[in-house]
């Protein structure tokens, strides 16, 4: 646990803001004490969220066209990377099916021309490659859940 004896930004009391480990104030944040922060947290919630981002079952691109963005990012990058930090890739834990005795294959992916904005993730079951499910990111209305934009 680390912890860390600094002023509000608000109100200038000296508190004791806590940055790691478990057993955090409710209200326990870096910029303002606990008595602010239960105000603004309080007042926030007075207003309605209208859009969040979310992972979204997508059909703009298949599996294949997926797997040839990692082999594009991967050459471009080692092409772009002259003696630099090797790839860093997002790890992915698996989910285990015990009657098919396998686990997910789950990857991010950077989209690539006309999906240069984009980010998805795919993830499938090796002998069921088949059954692939891909989703987008996007920031979405609340309401009805229309995408406003993608994110990247
Ligand atoms: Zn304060």
């Amino acid at each position: 646990m680390r912890t860390q004896i600094t002023y509000c930004k608000n109100c200038g009391q000296v508190y004791n803001f806590q940055g790691s480990g478990h057993g955090a104030d409710l209200y326990n944040d870096h910029e303002y004490c606990p008595k602010c922060k239960e105000a603004i947290t309080l007042a926030l919630n007075k207003i309605p969220i209208k859009t969040v981002v979310k992972w979204i079952a997508t059909h703009l691109v298949t599996l294949e066209q997926l797997e040839q963005f990692e082999i594009d990012n991967n050459s471009e990058y080692l092409k772009n990377n002259k003696g630099g930090f090797p790839r860093v890739m997002r790890v992915f834990p698996e989910t285990f099916n015990v009657e098919l005795n396998e686990g997910t294959i789950t990857r991010e992916v950077y989209g690539r021309n006309e999906h240069h904005d984009k980010v998805f993730v795919y993830h499938y079951y090796p002998s069921k490659k088949e059954d692939v499910v891909i989703r987008v990111k996007a920031r979405v209305n609340v309401k009805d859940n229309i995408i406003i934009r993608y994110e990247r």
